[in-house]
């Protein structure tokens, strides 16, 4: 027998999955690293009309984005003969029926009255009666298994040590532990873990518009705050602390942390922790990503200002897509004039020391004799209400461009 630790993600390809389901198989995939064990992507398609194209594609690549590579990988539909012949063999030993082609298994009310077991989860026993689990369907007349059987079969035969999964599949538990029951087979440890619920309360959902890894990607977050993000939704480590590495999170995760309370997904903490993981990177690192994540934001750009214009974006930066609204004045130092930039270029012309520090103080006295404020006068240069501080920003495009800029 294969002792080693094994677990999988088993997602059904009905399409891009968001960030709570993604959330799961964080949870396998940290759990077989903190074990040395064998983490195992298997796609659930025995669903056939569910079926949605390229929700395979998307599942791997939200997991290759976030580093947590599987091991191994099957597709049930590849398998059909294995559950057939599994679902026939209950059939011979009187467990199962034939029914107009379908096969359905038949529950031992008469020798069970209940069925239990204890969830790695807040270690919790959770029991049914068996009078509420009816007689179920294993094999359907298209040939195609049903989730449980498939899931059962599959999860023996690769030798699963733990089954970790959403705790909206715990009502199916009980089915299952029947089919290791009737097969003889050793049952597997279950962890169901929380439910990811947004602000709102209510779980997290395609149908609801719940963002997928790919959207956060692509909106400019970093995989490693996603995923660490992602890890405390009801997980706790040691002490609470917030920002883990990947390797504080391999050498100290395990099941028993996982609360049974609901986690909530809230964006705006999920941003915080992006911003933070931008600071913790080098200007030129920094720099790279976001050449990468856009590379037209480099055109035009001398590597020395785009070393600048990052350095001074990074101090307030909360995603890769707002870098954009920072550089766009040195991008467009010939914005908009009026007769307040005009007296604001004739005061900034007598400034002999240029450092951020100097131009803001002039600044502040520049709106009081005016009697205007900061947002006006920052529209009315940058052309839009937020960016950089006005002391960054002329600091860096120097004095010749500025007073170019207010001309
Ligand atoms: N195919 C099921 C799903 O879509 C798998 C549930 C399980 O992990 O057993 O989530």
């Amino acid at each position: 027998m294969d002792s080693k630790i094994k677990v999988r993600f088993a997602p059904s390809p009905t399409g891009v999955p968001h960030v709570g389901n993604i959330r799961t198989a964080l949870f396998d995939y940290f759990f077989s690293k903190a074990n040395n064990g064998i983490f195992m992507l298997r796609l659930e398609d025995t669903d056939q009309a569910r079926k949605i194209e390229g929700a395979e594609e998307s599942i791997k690549e939200s997991l290759t984005w976030l580093g947590a590579k599987w091991d191994e990988f099957f597709i049930q539909s590849d398998r059909l003969e294995e559950y057939t012949n599994y679902a026939k063999q209950l059939v011979k030993k009187g467990l199962a029926k034939e029914e107009e082609g379908a096969v359905r298994f038949i529950v031992p009310k008469d020798k069970l009255s209940k069925i239990s077991w204890t969830d790695a989860v807040g270690n919790k026993e959770v029991s049914y009666n068996l009078e509420n689990v009816e007689d179920f369907i294993i094999l359907k007349a298209d040939g195609y298994p049903t989730y449980h059987l498939a899931n059962v079969v599959d999860d023996h035969l690769m030798n699963i040590t733990h089954v970790i999964r959403g705790e909206d599949w715990i009502p199916s538990t009980p089915k299952h532990l029947l089919l290791y029951r009737a097969f003889e087979w050793e049952i597997p440890v279950f962890a169901h873990v929380p439910n990811v619920l947004g602000t709102d309360g209510k779980k997290l959902s395609k149908r609801k518009g719940a963002k997928s890894v790919l959207n956060f990607r692509d909106e400019g977050f970093l995989p490693e705050a996603l995923l660490n993000y992602l890890m405390l939704l009801g997980w706790s480590p040691k002490n609470d602390r917030e920002i883990l590495s990947r390797e504080e999170i391999v050498n100290e995760f395990s099941l028993e942390k996982i609360n049974s309370a609901p986690a909530i997904f809230d964006e705006r903490k999920l941003l915080w922790m992006n911003g933070e993981y931008i600071r913790q990177l080098s200007v030129e690192k920094l720099a790279a990503i976001l050449g990468e994540y856009d590379n037209t934001l480099t055109v035009g750009v001398s590597p020395e200002d785009f070393l600048k214009y990052v350095a001074s974006a990074q101090t307030r930066m909360k995603k890769l897509s707002e870098f954009k609204n920072y550089i766009f004045p040195f991008i467009n130092p010939e914005s908009s004039g009026s007769l307040l930039l005009q007296n604001l270029n004739l005061m900034l012309e007598k400034l002999s020391d240029w450092n951020k520090g100097s131009i803001t103080t002039a600044l502040v006295g520049f709106m009081q004799t005016q009697n205007i404020r900061y947002p006006e006068i920052y529209f009315d240069l940058i052309g839009q209400k937020q960016g950089l501080p006005l002391g960054d920003v002329f600091e860096i495009l120097g004095k010749e461009k500025t007073l170019q800029m207010l001309k």
